[in-house]
């Protein structure tokens, strides 16, 4: 089977990792991929937001199956002009992937299945949304509507922090996304991620995982993309899992099938889980980057015959072999990020490194030059392993990260440590 990822993350690193590892693979390419990708996979550079353009590249190099890693080409309706070519394509519709690309359409679907989440208001203008922020007062949350890179969201202590966000986001901070916004109820509790395979009907959970957004250390500083995870995440006993399932998860994908847009591919619900309840914070309609580094190592070669069931509609018959082990991954960034950080220095060491089954430096922003591997972005490296247990995963995640030489780049060194 030739195979066409589309992405260039550490994400789609460890998606290739994964497909590469079943014998039913028999060409790669990755668009446009990355220099870690390219030691596994070709990579081929293509605009992958442009549906015309994927669609040329997939008749010409016969490819059959198609994983669409990244949001940006599912909310341009990537997948759907894929599928419509007589493609199998795993991702979901440019009308499910609302669930992500509009903060107000998941309350509606919220709303329409009854499923626990943060109260909100959806505002289009700014004095009715700071007489909602007075009437309710802080701690309270503004988001704007639309894609905003993770940045849209303000989490507010006070009143007048949420006041200067409202006047922030229609000054046209955040441009079209913010056009639009929705105040939340503040949820207090811990939170995780909980990734369910939906191929319109069946909903089948691969796994659990929590994030690092901070970049300091013990969770403090700016928010990132994400500086670690690790999975399974324990905050999500299969007690609290079962419940997100049964009042968020199937109520919603139902209520998407209702209106006539059944939801295909991976759904990454973010809950937030107090006193054994969860509730959804938000969804995103395509695996969470550094997570799926973590899920895919603990997936292996199964992934593509999971995804493939996905797309064709068999997630009724399928199943998931779990090991019983733990994976966790730690992001090295660029000096400085996620403010300003210096581009094209190099990173030695990494020849070095064990490549395994449960051991794996996964590249995000890497290239080749000059025989050389550089950094060019933020996050450039996720150093990830798989153990018995999250500490012994933890030990040889770091004991890769003292290998590599880059004088340039840092990680945090707590990864893990809620579960630790
Ligand atoms: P990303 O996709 O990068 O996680 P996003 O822009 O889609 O971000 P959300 O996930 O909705 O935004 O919010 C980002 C973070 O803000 C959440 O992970 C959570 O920590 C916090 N947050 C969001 N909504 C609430 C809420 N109602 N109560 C408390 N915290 C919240």
């Amino acid at each position: 089977m030739n195979i066409l990822i589309l992405g260039s993350g550490g994400r789609e690193h460890a998606l290739a990792w994964a497909v590469m590892q079943n014998p039913k693979c028999d060409k790669l390419i990755v668009a446009p991929g990355n220099a870690g990708i390219a030691a596994i996979a070709t990579c081929a550079d293509l605009d992958i937001l442009n549906g015309a353009a994927v669609i040329a590249f997939a008749e010409e190099h016969a490819i059959d199956f198609i994983i669409v890693g990244p949001e940006a080409p599912l909310a341009a309706g990537v997948a759907d002009d894929l599928r419509n070519a007589g493609f199998s394509v795993f991702g979901p519709s440019k009308e499910a992937a609302r669930l992500e690309a509009s903060k107000s359409f998941t309350k509606e679907i919220c709303d329409a299945a009854n499923a626990p989440t943060a109260g909100y208001g959806h505002f289009t203008d700014a004095e009715a949304a700071k007489a909602h922020i007075r009437a309710n007062g802080a701690p309270i949350v503004v988001k704007a509507d639309g894609l905003a890179a993770g940045k849209g969201v303000i989490v507010a202590m006070d009143e007048q922090t949420a006041l200067d966000a409202i006047d922030d986001m229609f000054g046209g901070e955040f441009g079209a996304a913010g056009a639009e916004v929705v105040i939340e109820e503040f949820m207090e509790g811990e939170e995780a991620s909980y990734f369910i395979l939906v191929d319109g009907e069946t909903c089948l959970p691969i796994g659990t995982a929590q994030d690092h957004k901070r970049v300091g250390e013990g969770d403090t500083g700016l928010n990132t993309g994400g500086m670690g995870a690790y999975s399974p995440a324990p905050v999500l006993s299969d007690e609290i899992a079962q419940l997100a399932m049964d009042q968020i998860i199937r109520p919603t994908m139902k209520a998407m099938a209702d209106r006539g847009s059944p939801y295909q591919g991976v759904l990454y619900a973010g809950l937030m889980i107090k006193d054994g309840q969860p509730r959804l914070v938000e969804y995103n309609v395509r695996f969470g980057d550094p997570e799926c580094q973590v899920l895919m190592m603990r997936l292996g070669a199964q992934a593509l015959d999971l995804m493939q069931a996905c797309a064709e509609g068999r997630l009724a018959e399928a199943t998931v072999n779990w090991a019983d082990d733990h994976a966790l991954t730690v992001v090295m960034a660029a000096n400085g990020y996620p403010g300003a950080y210096k581009k094209g220095t190099v990173i030695n060491g990494l020849n070095s490194l064990p490549e395994t089954a449960h051991e794996m430096c996964f590249h995000a922003g890497t290239a080749a030059r000059d025989g050389q591997i550089v950094a060019t972005g933020g996050r450039v490296l996720n150093v990830t392993a798989r153990g018995a247990t999250l500490r012994e995963a933890a030990d040889r995640a770091y004991a890769m990260v003292d290998q590599i030489d880059w004088p340039e780049g840092f990680c945090r060194r707590d990864i893990g440590w809620r579960a630790l």
